[in-house]
């Protein structure tokens, strides 16, 4: 298990590692972002149209939910999950948790963790869980956990946690080695300790010491009951005092963490590998990205692209300091966030435009706003594909522009930030014709103190 994953890093910039994971005898770039999945399949996307998005993602999120009722027809079938879907390059990435479902909490026991299946709860022994992951076989799966206990739990209750998740880890490591199909499958530790700083580093600390293949920072961002999770300046603070106790030799893992202002501020942390859960509750809930990360041609895409003509070298770029950072604002999982726009309303029954103008997705070559509008007034399923080629594609572009970012050093990074943090909704169509559009960069936030 030793060689499950490795890590290559070539450099970092402005704290970002730079370089690639091989796992599963293939590379994955980092910072790297899996595909979000629900039993194998991205949510309203078939395969055919997953290769409509550009650049195709080459690792997959699967939450365990989905499979726990699989485990008889996968033994059966006995060549792996990936395989089974029709998916056989798809490196899967297996974690307990589903970051976009809220799962009921509390029900950890000192010998069990609760998945929850179409049909209700299924409690799992560690050597239980590893046998459904020998059937699922992916590149690599996160080690069972305790639930998440929340922002207010006692720190008995968060110790008791930490306690059972290292007690866990144990026991799934020692039966993971008594299988042979999972020789070359990593395991991923889990760092748990809610918003208690002492928690969190405990756990971190323990969990490096164990033969994990790399790790997983869970809760921090968002809960897994679906809640917030600790505020913004607490959770940085946490996740560099965790990110300092881990080896630098082995990937870290963020899940929950789903907004572009956060993900970049995560991977300015040292984290390798995010999720893309979001881009799926963005879709759900009538949305469409929107954000620029435009960063070499320094055009912005959407309302204002060809406003800015004077700009497009990218000089005017919004400075965000450290604080600034800090103070990035507190969110709520269920309300749509200024990287987006929200198709529902009614001003976008009448707008012919592209969802952004210049995106050159699918949706954005073929459709209009009010298309979508009208396929979401009217609660057609195409609603939920065609918005979903839009943010997939769009999610995983913002990672492929960091990336290529990150190749070209900290300037081309602070340009990058400089596109992304300046999101703002569009302009109603309606307000004030003749005035140039207000898409102008959000002003920096006060620092406190
Ligand atoms: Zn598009």
């Amino acid at each position: 298990m030793a060689m499950a994953m490795r890590l290559k890093l070539s450099s970092a910039v402005a704290g970002c590692r730079v370089g690639e994971l091989l796992l599963g005898g293939r590379s994955l770039e980092l910072p790297a972002c899996l595909l979000y999945t629900r039993g194998g399949t991205a949510p309203n996307l078939t395969h055919d149209n997953l290769e409509l998005v550009e650049p195709p993602p080459l690792a997959a999120q699967v939450p365990l939910a989905s499979l726990v009722e699989q485990q008889e027809v996968l033994e059966e079938y006995g060549e792996g999950f990936a395989k089974f879907i029709g998916l056989p390059d798809m490196l899967l990435v297996c974690t307990q948790y589903d970051p976009a479902t809220p799962t009921p909490q509390g029900f950890t026991t000192s010998k069990t963790v609760s998945v929850w299946g179409s049909g209700g709860r299924v409690e799992l022994t560690p050597s239980r869980y590893v046998e459904l992951q020998r059937a699922v076989r992916p590149a690599c799966y996160q080690a069972p956990a305790a639930d998440d206990e929340g922002p207010t739990a006692s720190s008995k209750r968060e110790r008791r946690g930490v306690d059972r998740t290292l007690a866990f880890l144990d026991a799934c490591l020692l039966a993971h080695h008594t299988h042979p199909e999972l020789s070359g499958v990593g395991v991923l530790g889990t760092v748990q300790g809610g918003a208690l700083m002492s928690e969190r580093v405990r756990s971190a600390r323990c969990t490096a010491t164990r033969a994990v293949a790399g790790f997983l920072v869970s809760g921090l961002f968002q809960r897994q009951g679906g809640e917030g999770g600790p505020g913004a300046a607490t959770r940085s603070r946490i996740l560099r005092a965790v990110i300092a106790e881990l080896p630098p030799d082995k990937p870290r893992m963020v899940c929950g963490v789903g907004r572009p202002d956060q993900v970049l501020r995560c991977a300015a942390l040292g984290v390798d590998l995010f999720e893309s859960h979001f881009p799926f509750l963005v879709t759900e809930r009538g949305g469409a990205l929107h954000f620029s990360y435009e960063w070499e041609t320094g055009a912005a895409l959407g309302d204002a692209a060809g406003e800015e003509g004077d700009d497009a070298g990218g000089s005017v770029i919004p400075e965000v300091t450290q604080e600034e950072e800090e103070d990035e604002e507190e969110e709520d999982v269920r309300i749509p966030t200024r990287f987006e726009m929200n198709l529902r309303e009614e001003r976008f029954r009448g707008d012919l435009s592209p969802l952004l103008p210049g995106c050159p997705c699918y949706t954005c070559a073929h459709h209009s706003r009010a298309y979508l509008h009208h396929l979401l007034a009217t609660r057609e399923l195409l609603a939920g594909v065609l918005l979903s080629i839009h943010n997939v594609t769009r999610y995983h572009g913002f990672f492929a522009a960091l990336r290529g970012a990150l190749r070209r050093g900290p300037a081309a990074l602070a340009r990058l930030r400089g596109a992304v943090l300046a999101a703002a909704p569009p302009p109603p169509l309606s307000s004030s014709p003749g005035a140039p559009p207000s898409l102008s960069p959000v002003p920096p936030a006060t620092s406190h103190g």
